[in-house]
């Protein structure tokens, strides 16, 4: 019998790891689905320097749903540790990868060097980085990119097919056919599936065959406000940030959301109806993917590309004029100047570090600018201790008093709300056994009930539980 293991996301949204112990025709075999950073946390980052061990010599193949760190972020310790077989992913998850993985080396290797010289006036030793550069460069030449829909054969006789999860680009549902007690047993992998109303992402697919579905479950326990709701808000609160006269500062993540958010200025200008003359990009790595996202626009929604009239290609300042690339520190820095007027797409998306922090500081404590919070803020960040009311908070070692006005806005979602979960899990025939992934603990909980109403058997598995195929 082939066997599967939960390695990560059990209980958690990052992590993801899923081990494959496949009884091939001759002899046996082992691939590894997904290997995601665990991030949130020291002690939950602390579980990413467990070593692979035997495990990297042992992996024949890897696959990989998305470039999302939380899936793919540990790819190069993995290689570091030896693993010199393939991964398999879309190849816009391969050109995407190459920007993710490139930036946690760099990032990984400065809060090191901050670490390290701490550690040395304490006399302790000097930690090493989980990988570096050079083990990205090598991961990324192990890459094998594939199209959606288009079978692909991996060691032990399994198959493997990329679906269109609708998630960020490249993002793929992953469908594997394994030889298991000389019967093929049909694996599915949700991966994050997108959501349907978000702009630039098409409609994740719907699969209809399984014996055996692994099923993502961050939004588990609720849907998500509807876009238009949120559109309208964002609209209003930009118009009186203009009346205002204030600065909008919105902390974004690099991947999906910030070409979103650009996607719907895009349309309020061409509408006519955005106030503001200038819209900054300020983060070398939300520009990069912004780019790539430009450049894979056939990828993307045709729909959503059509209201705004032009082929999006080459420079996304094409469809919006008057946005501004800031890639240097003193292009950055020299924003600082303008006092009103501006909006402000900066990372960290919560507000723990990056850039955003600067502008913080220089917007935090005018009545007239407006924070949009777009994203999840998790416990303990700068951006979870705004959304909670915060009126003072300490930003770059100064303590500043919160002037500006906080709004939240729930509706931009890369991942599909309850109901779409439970509509996606509807579409299998012949009732294949669910287990939960990604998901907190109270989000799966409410999910398994919901799916149950539905006629819906699923269970949540825990960590390091294996099941036969
Ligand atoms: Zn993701």
């Amino acid at each position: 019998m082939s066997r599967l293991t939960f390695l990560g996301a059990v209980g958690e949204v990052t992590g993801s790891r899923y081990l494959l112990d496949v009884d091939g025709p001759s002899r046996p075999h082992r691939l590894l689905l997904e290997c995601g950073l665990h991030q949130g946390g020291r002690e939950l980052e602390g579980a990413n320097a467990v070593p692979f061990g035997r495990l990297a010599g042992q992996l024949e193949a890897v696959v990989l749903s998305h470039g999302h760190l939380d899936h793919a972020g540990l790819l190069p310790k993995l290689v570091r540790e030896g693993y010199r077989g393939p991964i398999h992913c879309t190849a816009d998850t391969a050109e995407l990868l190459e920007i993710m993985l490139v930036d946690a080396a760099f990032v990984m290797a400065k809060d090191l060097e901050w670490e390290n010289r701490w550690r040395s006036r304490a006399g302790k030793p000097a930690l090493e980085p989980l990988y570096d550069e050079d083990d990205v460069v090598r991961t990324l030449e192990q890459c094998e990119p594939h199209d959606y829909g288009r079978p692909v054969t991996l060691p032990g006789d399994v198959t493997l097919v990329f679906r269109d999860a609708g998630h960020i680009l490249g993002s793929a549902i992953v469908e594997l056919a394994i030889p298991s007690g000389g019967q093929r047993r049909r694996l599915v992998f949700s991966g994050d599936l997108g959501n349907p109303a978000s702009a630039l992402m098409k409609t994740p697919e719907k699969v209809h065959e399984a014996d055996l579905v692994l099923m993502e479950s961050t939004y588990g326990d609720r849907d998500h406000r509807p876009l238009p709701d949120t559109l309208e808000e964002f609209a209003r609160v930009l118009d009186e940030a203009h009346a205002d006269g204030g600065n909008v500062l919105i902390p974004a993540f690099a991947v999906g959301r910030t070409q979103e958010i650009l996607y719907h200025l895009s349309v309020l200008y061409h509408e006519g109806r955005l106030h503001q003359q200038m819209v900054f990009l300020d983060s070398p790595m939300a520009i990069r993917v912004t780019e790539l996202y430009a450049r894979k626009h056939k990828a993307l929604d045709p729909d959503d590309l059509r209201v705004l009239n032009v082929a999006a290609h080459g420079d996304p300042g094409q469809y919006l004029p008057i946005l501004r690339l800031t890639r240097s520190v003193e292009e950055s820095m020299a924003i600082n100047r303008i006092h009103g007027g501006a909006i402000i797409i900066a990372g960290a998306g919560m507000c723990n570090g990056g850039r955003i922090v600067h502008h913080l500081r220089y917007n935090l404590e005018r009545p007239s600018t407006r924070l949009v919070i777009v994203g999840f803020q998790a416990r303990g960040t700068l951006g979870r201790q705004l959304v909670e009311g915060a009126e003072r908070v300490r930003v770059l070692g100064e303590e500043l008093a919160v002037k500006a006005r906080v709004h939240t806005l729930g509706g931009f979602s890369a991942h599909a709300g309850q109901s779409e979960l439970i509509g996606w899990a509807g579409a299998f025939r012949d009732h294949p056994r669910f287990y939960l992934v990604h998901g907190e603990p109270e989000a799966q909980r409410a999910l398994q009930a919901a799916l149950e109403e539905a006629g819906i058997q699923a269970e949540i598995p825990a960590y390091r539980q294996r099941i036969e195929l």
